[in-house]
């Protein structure tokens, strides 16, 4: 049988990295994309017994040539997580352009281009799961987190129109919304946090951080690879436009 390729962006850091273990662990053939050290990305390929696709997202024709390179080398491309993001934080009258910019570029345009790039080749074969790793900032604000919310609100709108335009070429698009999860990303932000707001780091975790979530703890990167994994599933045709949340009741008040 022909093994499914799956390329997921990010995929070696965080969030990323576990949803590419859990579609390897799945059966796919997993595609590795991201900008960590080479020892790092050797050590992951040496485990997923896999490929690495160096592709800086932030630059169009870089994505062009990714998908191209899979297409030349598999000759096909079944799911498509786009899941490389990033985060800055201040207010807005002092947000940089160049962050404002960047951030738009890789969490929102990137997985247009990705999709654009992607769709023909899952055309040819009647099947194609794009999701999108949006977040809880998706569908609500968090002051000082202008770009990131706006690229994510985004990102659920650009979901709705692929899966529309494609619910009859067995092409599904979703996204997934996830709450705090304790990657590098969120890591990074804590002593920022406990900085701005004069607090210990154990108290930005329990009061910023899971003080969003209903159920006091992070999201772990499992949960969020598991939905991953079953709307990439066969039987998740009928799934296709919405925006999971998967945020320990964050978006429910
Ligand atoms: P992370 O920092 O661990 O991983 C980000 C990944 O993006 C890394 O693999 C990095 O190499 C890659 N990346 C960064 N710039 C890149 C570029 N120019 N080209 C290619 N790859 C690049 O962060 P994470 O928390 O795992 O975040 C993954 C996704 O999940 C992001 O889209 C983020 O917005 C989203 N998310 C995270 C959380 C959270 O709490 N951690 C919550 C909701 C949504």
């Amino acid at each position: 049988m022909i093994k499914k390729i799956a390329l997921v962006t990010g995929s070696t850091s965080g969030i990323g990295l576990g949803i590419a273990r859990q579609l390897t662990q799945d059966g796919y053939q997993v595609i590795l994309n991201g900008i960590e050290a080479p020892e790092q990305i050797a050590h992951l390929c040496t485990e997923l017994k896999t490929e690495y696709c160096q592709a800086d997202l932030t630059k169009a024709e870089s994505i062009e040539q990714l998908i191209a390179h899979i297409e030349k080398h598999y000759g096909r491309l079944d799911i498509l997580v786009n899941n490389a993001g990033i985060q800055h934080i201040s207010p807005v009258e002092s947000f940089p352009l160049a962050k404002w910019n960047l951030i738009l570029q890789l969490n929102l345009t990137a997985a247009f281009i990705a999709a654009k790039a992607a769709i023909p080749l899952m055309k040819k074969h009647k099947f194609g799961r794009i999701i999108n790793i949006a977040s809880a900032h998706a569908l609500v604000a968090s002051p000082f987190k202008s770009a990131y919310v706006a690229a994510k609100h985004g990102l659920v709108g650009l979901t709705k129109v692929i899966a529309l335009e494609y619910a009859n070429e067995g092409i599904t698009c979703n996204a997934i919304c996830p709450g705090y999860v304790l990657t590098p990303l969120v890591e990074k932000q804590i002593p920022e946090v406990a900085k701005e707001k004069g607090m210990t780091e154990e108290e930005a975790i329990s009061e910023y951080f899971l003080g969003m979530h209903a159920r006091k703890e992070f999201v772990s990167i499992e949960e969020v690879a598991a939905a991953t994994s079953f709307i990439a599933s066969e039987k998740a045709a009928s799934i296709t436009g919405i925006a999971l949340p998967v945020d320990a009741g964050w978006t429910a008040r």
